[in-house]
């Protein structure tokens, strides 16, 4: 399924291609969110020609609502939705932990009550497979424990022998079917639980391996010092995804490291609250600078929205409350980040791409836009 391509000579940042049964996309990747079958405000169209080769969705809320009945006699979620691109599903753990008005955690499976309408469900890690396989999801992730941070050693402990449990039901409920299944990475801050859980799933040979419970309040160096731990242990033949990373400079420092995938609802969710990443720093359109600034948001981008409107016509949609706003500034900052992969991508072919995140991050962090 994945295919190195090339590996850069001055970090452990590469290049690599994933196969799945609904098409190919390049590595590094960054996955828009589509949370409830749609990435919010946006045409799947312009999703694709901004240059997503896959999107993600959400297991935890597609179970909830629709259903996975009414999706499964849609003829799966690729027809559902109309997108014929691959698909990653998120199995609903970090849902269940950060979303569910009530959980409570066996090693059977997890009770939970839906934030929806607070009718209570209760899921097994067999089930969630079932439920991604139905999808018909491309890569499937297993049922896993998140824990809060801070967090005790031995609540993360439990937390992450539960995962590894977990892991190998869902590898055993899942056999031979179609979509690949990963393995993810639990032990929160713990560099010992992050290394023992990282071996133990190795050794159940997943067709990827997922860092998961980053970036729930840590600091950025301690995520980048987990990051390196884990991904150090991992085989290099098979893809790393580093679920919910994250802001532009989490996924260069990240890449370094030698990850592949990444996913985050903030380039939507910024846009819709009206702030623009840009190759200097982020913007917020609403500001009275941009009253009269007739200039694109980001004048090194490609975007349908940089080649024809302006930072004063975005603030005029904001302030008159115009819906084209946000579906503008979402645009513009989904194409960011995907053209940030793209830039990532050809500077680790050209064994550059230590030169290109240091130039990166000078511009970003300098507010040169602003
Ligand atoms: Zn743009």
């Amino acid at each position: 399924m994945f295919t190195l391509i090339h590996k850069d000579k001055n970090s452990k940042a590469r290049l690599g291609k994933i196969t799945t049964q609904h098409g190919q996309f390049d590595t590094p990747a960054f996955m828009p969110v589509g949370t409830h079958a749609t990435v919010k405000g946006l045409l799947f169209k312009d999703v694709r020609e901004a240059g997503a080769q896959i999107i993600l969705a959400n297991a935890y809320h597609l179970f909830l609502r629709p259903g996975i009945e009414i999706i499964k006699k849609a003829g799966g979620l690729h027809k559902f939705m109309s997108w014929d691109n691959p698909i990653l599903t998120d199995s609903g753990g970090y849902q269940v932990f950060s979303l569910a008005l009530f959980r409570k955690m066996y090693d059977r499976g997890v009770e939970f009550q839906s934030h929806l309408d607070g009718l209570k469900h209760f899921l097994t890690p067999e089930d969630v497979i079932k439920i991604q396989e139905t999808l018909g999801s491309d890569i499937i992730m297993p049922l896993d424990q998140c824990v809060q941070y801070p967090c005790t050693k031995e609540e993360s402990r439990v937390a992450m022998e539960r995962t590894v449990a977990w892991a190998k039901r869902s590898k055993d409920a899942h056999g031979e079917a179609r979509g690949s299944l990963f393995g993810i990475v639990q032990g929160a801050t713990y560099e010992d639980l992050r290394g023992d859980c990282a071996k133990r799933l190795v050794d159940m040979n997943f067709d990827g391996y997922s860092i998961g419970g980053v970036s729930v309040g840590e600091s950025s160096n301690l995520i980048y010092n987990i990051m390196e731990l884990v991904v150090g242990l991992l085989p290099l033949d098979k893809p790393r995804y580093a679920m919910g990373i994250g802001y532009p400079f989490d996924i260069v420092e990240a890449v370094e490291r030698g990850v592949d995938m990444f996913d985050c609802v903030i380039p939507t969710r910024y846009g819709r609250n009206g702030t623009a990443f840009t190759s200097g720093g982020k913007i917020t359109v609403r500001n009275a600078t941009y009253t009269e600034d007739f200039k694109p948001l980001d004048p090194k981008c490609g975007c349908y929205v940089c080649q024809n409107f302006s930072r004063a016509y975005l603030r005029h949609l904001f302030n008159a409350k115009e819906m084209l706003g946000l579906v503008l500034l979402s645009l513009h900052n989904v194409y960011f980040f995907l053209d940030l992969m793209r830039q990532i991508r050809q500077a680790i072919k050209e064994d550059k791409f230590t030169q290109f995140k240091q130039m990166f991050l000078m511009d970003y962090n300098n507010q040169i836009c602003a």
